[in-house]
């Protein structure tokens, strides 16, 4: 919608009038076909009902987008003069048209000048609601709106602290996860380190070393059944080659059947199991028909055969 004629200093140049509003040319747009030129927005408005130039009746279709008008038309209308908008308001001001907006910017007797409240609240409101302005009211609707600002950020905290208490629970179910872990880590550390130990402490070595290797000419000799007089014998010869201390109760122990593995526990899986005894590794029991068949050393005969740290077997006859 273009300027008001009236508004203006001195006459305007029938070019520079919009043929649709009648007004002076209020940013001017082009039809490129004739080059009649209308404030953009009476154009716009012209187009929605009919594709045609107001002016002339040439028909505008789509692809002939409205053009900026040429810089020597620009130039004609910055330099008109016009009065302020605010004239009814009480301005006197005339300016030139390039400049209008800038000085309403400014004007002082803008009605939507933007003003301090002198009535105590120090709100800044238009210039225009100063009449109808209550501080009592404004200041309450800014506490309102606080207000729902301050529920906003409670129901906030709400939900983070909803997923704190969702994020613990995981927590916790990961480090019992990883409890877990570790207790049966631990479990198996217990049982590996000990089989280790016996198998490598240089104790136990050592004392095998010395021991000289026995073979069992007749397997059948073997006593299963030892009694205690005869156990205490050979516990005071094992003990007498040097055997390690910590050992030397569980192999006494294991000198009885009631304590022997699987492949030995009776009678009837000793004969069974006989041809394989030629692949025990045995050592003699200095000066006793006795052997001493340790675990280390007998890996090979399988967890059947053998027995933790290892078996006493005495012979009533039949070492070499
Ligand atoms: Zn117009
Ligand atoms: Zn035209
Ligand atoms: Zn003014
Ligand atoms: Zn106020």
């Amino acid at each position: 919608m273009g300027y008001d004629v009236n508004r203006f200093q001195g006459d305007v140049d029938e070019e520079l009038i919009c043929s649709i509003c009648s007004g002076v040319l209020e940013e001017p747009v082009q039809v490129p076909i004739c080059e009649h030129a209308f404030c953009s927005a009476c154009i716009l408005e012209w187009l929605n009902h009919q594709a045609t130039c107001p002016v002339d009746r040439q028909s505008i279709t789509s692809s002939q987008l409205l053009k900026p008008v040429p810089r020597i038309l620009k130039n004609l209308l910055s330099r008109l003069t016009i009065n302020c908008t605010n004239a009814n308001f009480g301005c006197g001001s005339f300016v030139k048209l390039d400049v209008l907006n800038q000085h309403l910017s400014e004007c002082e007797h803008n009605p939507r000048r933007p003003v301090h409240c002198e009535l105590g609240c120090g709100l800044i409101i238009p210039l225009d609601e100063v009449g109808q302005h209550n501080c009592v009211r404004e200041l309450h609707g800014i506490i309102q709106s606080q207000g729902d600002q301050i529920q906003d950020l409670k129901e906030q905290v709400q939900d983070f602290q909803r997923q704190i208490v969702e994020l613990k629970q995981q927590v916790t179910v990961v480090t019992d996860i990883m409890q877990s872990f570790r207790m049966s880590a631990n479990n198996l550390s217990l049982v590996s380190p000990r089989r280790n130990f016996v198998d490598t402490t240089d104790e136990v070595q050592q004392w095998l070393l010395a021991l000289p290797p026995a073979r069992v000419t007749r397997w059948g000799g073997m006593i299963s059944t030892p009694d205690a007089v005869l156990q205490a014998v050979i516990r005071r010869s094992l003990a007498d080659s040097g055997c390690p201390q910590y050992i030397l109760d569980d192999l006494m122990e294991n000198a009885h059947e009631r304590r022997w593995s699987q492949g030995l526990s009776t009678l009837e899986t000793r004969q069974m199991n006989r041809r394989r005894y030629e692949q025990y590794l045995a050592r003699r029991i200095p000066g006793k028909q006795a052997v001493v068949v340790m675990a280390c050393e007998n890996r090979h005969m399988g967890e059947f055969m053998v027995m933790e740290p290892g078996i006493v077997m005495i012979f009533a006859h039949g070492i070499e």
